[in-house]
């Protein structure tokens, strides 16, 4: 018997099959398929609706509802984003959910060696023939909710989806849509009773601390029946304003001050948790809007103060609690890391690690989602060494039923340094399989993306997790430039394997260039720690630097100041911009 082939000596072999009646999702996976498919092999292939009628064996590759023609029975447990790819010889089927099915196409396409590295750099391999492998794929994510926000994602949406990622970018229905926030975080303030509004009139609708209600960055004092109603009748406008939602956040501001009243404080000393009396509040506004919006699921944070969980009341079945870890070292697996220091307080004082939290809700939440962080927030450049991280925290998200993660990234609109091409590339694999061969994906971009730099750029990854694994470094989300792993010893180093790398590359422009882009992190803690630790400021070093940073098309340096203001904190005795403000969050979002 001979082998069936998908194309022949650049002839296409196969048909790609749509129903009639196929859903815009299944019409774009079909001629995403069949880009691809002509990139690689050169032939010219067709989608057809019906089976060729001289020659009904024809082999196709059927695509969603037009697999119920060759006898494949539709499975309705695939969820969304799952999918199946099967062999069916001479056919091939894949079929799959509203997202699934272009996940399916992308799963086929990885098999053959196509690779989606970054949305400018696609492996697409060269080949006359192919031959129709025997597959049986069957693929369905753990994980709900998966996002990351380097920019990258939302510039391009159509890389998101490749990515599989279904978090809040503008993915487009007719490519699968995506899961969205009416409120995404922090919304007590802005969204449902600012104090500036309210506050003269009803000081009692905001957190008491320290025997006074505060009219400065209060949180809400959440036994107030008048509150309740309040948070009630604003989160059902938002959603009937906008009813493409599927998550609203009912969550607290971006700073503690959580009330102390005297029934805000009993309930949290019943709870063992100031997760106490907000749980009963988000669970009070998710049974309220429940009849109305039965869709819906309402988030809150477990975050700071709110991170451990209560003992008595578990969040309701409407009810997301997003875990944020950002106390956490991010060198060290949270599993091992022995740092005690990073443990948040309960009411009676007692303290507890994150690892527990998670555990703790992991037992009492039907919906579990995770906030957590990937790069340091104050300098992004600043090399964070977190590559051993990422497969073990993922696996123990998904082991405590986490349903979705988060991975707060660098969000800077021009993109960003430290590898985070790689990085983005790992989480949105981890994402979408805790399991997955991370050193393997690892490997293969790095050989693609760095070419001949490769295995020099695997060197430098290794050099960073090394230092911070013998020396038992802790590293958090928003450390300064002089960590022990960043000595100038280790500089010289770090700066000698990016040499070997850029040797490697001197005759690839392309790849030479990117390996002088992970180099601006080594140049940036140079400055800075010169800067910083000796008083030595270079003009010319400096301004070449930024020179450079600019032309990678780089912006912020800082999540939460223009790349301006760090220059102006650069040239001064200030480790950041946002030590020029009052507020840190007062330069706002980023404009350029
Ligand atoms: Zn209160
Ligand atoms: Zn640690």
């Amino acid at each position: 018997m001979s082998q069936s082939m998908i194309a022949k000596n650049q002839r296409a072999e196969m048909t790609i099959l749509i129903s009639a009646q196929a859903t815009p999702q299944e019409r774009n996976a079909a001629d995403e398929l069949l880009y691809y498919l002509e990139r690689m092999t050169g032939a010219c292939f067709s989608i057809e609706t019906h089976a060729c009628p001289d020659d009904p064996a024809q082999p196709v590759i059927a695509l969603g509802q037009a697999a119920a023609a060759l006898e494949f029975e539709l499975p309705d447990d695939l969820g969304d984003d799952g999918f199946i790819i099967r062999t069916m010889a001479p056919h091939l089927v894949i079929f799959g959910g509203i997202r699934g099915i272009l996940y399916g196409v992308y799963e086929l396409l990885e098999q053959f060696g196509c690779r989606f590295f970054t949305p400018l750099c696609e492996k697409v391999p060269n080949c006359l023939s192919l031959a129709l492998p025997q597959l049986d794929i069957r693929q369905v994510p753990v994980l709900e909710y998966r996002y990351h926000n380097y920019k990258d994602f939302t510039n391009y949406p159509m890389f998101s989806v490749k990515s599989r990622i279904n978090g809040p970018v503008p993915i487009p229905e007719d490519w699968g849509g995506h899961l969205s926030y009416a409120w995404f975080v922090h919304t007590f303030e802005p969204y449902i009773l600012n104090p500036a509004d309210f506050f003269d009139d009803h000081p009692e609708y905001f957190s008491m601390v320290d025997g006074k209600r505060l009219s400065e960055r209060p949180q809400l004092c959440l036994t107030n029946p008048d509150v309740l109603r309040i948070t009630i009748e604003k989160v059902g406008q938002a959603l009937t304003a906008h009813p493409e939602h599927r998550l609203i956040s009912v969550s607290q501001n971006d700073w503690d001050n959580h009330c102390t009243c005297p029934d805000c404080a009993r309930i949290d000393a019943e709870e063992k948790s100031s997760a106490g009396s907000l749980i009963r509040f988000v669970n009070a506004v998710a049974e309220a809007i429940e009849p109305d919006f039965p869709d819906v699921i309402i988030d809150t944070l477990a975050y700071q103060y709110s991170r451990p969980a209560p003992t008595i009341t578990r969040p309701r079945h409407n009810v997301c609690v997003r875990l944020c870890s950002i106390e956490s070292c991010f060198t060290h697996p949270f599993e091992t890391c022995d740092d005690t220091s990073r443990e948040v307080k309960r009411p009676d004082g007692s303290t507890s690690k994150f690892i527990t939290d998670l555990q703790d809700w992991s037992r009492i939440s039907d919906r579990l989602y995770i906030w957590d962080y990937t790069t340091c927030f104050a300098h992004y450049p600043m090399p964070f060494p977190n590559w051993n991280v990422l497969k073990p925290n993922m696996q123990a998200f998904v082991k405590n039923n986490v349903k979705g993660v988060f991975e707060q990234a660098c969000g800077a609109g021009g993109g960003s340094t430290d590898l985070n091409e790689l990085r983005a590339y790992l989480l949105s694999k981890l994402l979408w399989d805790a399991e997955c061969d991370y050193e393997a994906h690892m490997i293969d971009f790095l050989n693609y993306y760095y070419g001949a730099a490769g295995p020099a750029v695997r060197a430098y990854i290794r050099a960073l997790t090394d230092a911070v694994e013998s020396r038992n470094i802790h590293v958090g989300f928003n450390d300064p430039c002089d960590q022990p792993y960043l000595t100038p010893d280790d500089l010289n180093r770090y700066d000698a394997l990016l040499d070997q790398a850029a040797n490697q590359v001197r005759q690839d422009p392309i790849r030479l260039t990117r390996v002088e882009k992970i180099r601006l992190s080594i140049r940036w803690v140079r400055i800075k720690n010169r800067a910083m630790l000796e008083n030595r400021r270079d003009p010319a070093e400096i301004n070449a630097f930024f020179e450079d940073w600019k032309a990678h098309g780089l912006t912020r340096i800082d999540e939460w100041v223009s790349e301006k203001k760090t220059h102006k904190a650069l040239m001064r005795d200030v480790w950041r911009g946002t030590d020029f403000l009052e507020n840190w969050w007062e330069d706002g979002p980023e404009i350029r």
